[in-house]
């Protein structure tokens, strides 16, 4: 299928999804994730108005954000090293992965230094996968709490990646989880850390997500087919 065809099969299954959710209303964020993708499929993505893009490594961002620049947003969904923090914070529009408080602290430090607040979302492990990054909930309240002072970071929600199965409900049960969570931390009014976003989903299983309440899809593979490796 073309480009363009996958596209627009994966927009009407958004729609098909939020239609069941909670909330049928609510704006769903499409991140196209774009890693190993040549730059030429990236500006027909663009093109057809894909304008929010997904990496998972800051070296093929920054050479992808070198040869396409900033017409699209750029969004770090992989899992980010402290030492690399000082080249994406002025790029990057959302960085997914925050996943402890030395890397909250070294965001806060460099956007500083460029004087942009940096907008985060937590990664969070609702499935308790030791494979997977990410913190269990209580760690994800107590980084919220020691980020109250740090001034050039900012939360605006939380993201987390389903265990690798092909169990539905276990992957269902994910999501309800990191769903309740968002919930108890947007009861709780932190002026600090809004709850604005939830990334979750990605091309196996977007439409659960967005049952479940995602307003933010991490899709590769349904926009651009399986990817090239080598
Ligand atoms: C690769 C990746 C995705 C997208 O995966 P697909 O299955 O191709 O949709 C989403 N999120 C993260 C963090 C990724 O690394």
């Amino acid at each position: 299928m073309s480009l363009k065809e996958n596209i627009r099969m994966v927009k009407e299954n958004i729609d098909e999804a939020r239609k069941k959710s909670f909330d049928p209303q609510r704006e769903i964020h499409i991140i196209a994730v774009t890693k190993t993708i040549p730059v030429e499929v990236i500006r027909s993505a663009i093109e057809s108005g894909l304008m929010s893009l997904g990496e998972n490594k800051v070296q093929e961002l920054l050479s992808k954000y070198e040869e396409i620049g900033t017409e699209p947003q750029w969004h770090m969904i992989g899992h980010l090293q402290r030492n690399k923090v000082k080249y994406i914070v002025d790029k990057v529009s959302l960085i997914h992965s925050l996943d402890s408080l030395s890397l909250a602290r070294e965001i806060n430090k460099r956007a500083g230094e460029d004087r942009l607040k940096m907008e985060v979302l937590i990664q969070v492990n609702v499935s308790g996968e030791e494979s997977k990054y990410g913190l269990d909930p209580l760690s994800a309240y107590h980084l919220i709490d020691e980020m109250e002072s740090m001034d050039w970071v900012r939360v605006k929600g939380l993201m987390t990646m389903a265990p690798f199965t092909a169990n539905q409900k276990v992957t269902r049960d994910c999501f309800k989880r990191l769903f309740e969570l968002k919930e108890q931390i947007a009861a709780k009014k932190y002026g600090h850390a809004e709850m604005k976003y939830l990334s979750m989903g990605m091309s196996n299983d977007y439409q659960a997500a967005i049952e479940e309440g995602s307003n933010m899809v991490r899709i590769g593979s349904a926009i651009f087919g399986n990817r090239n490796y080598d």
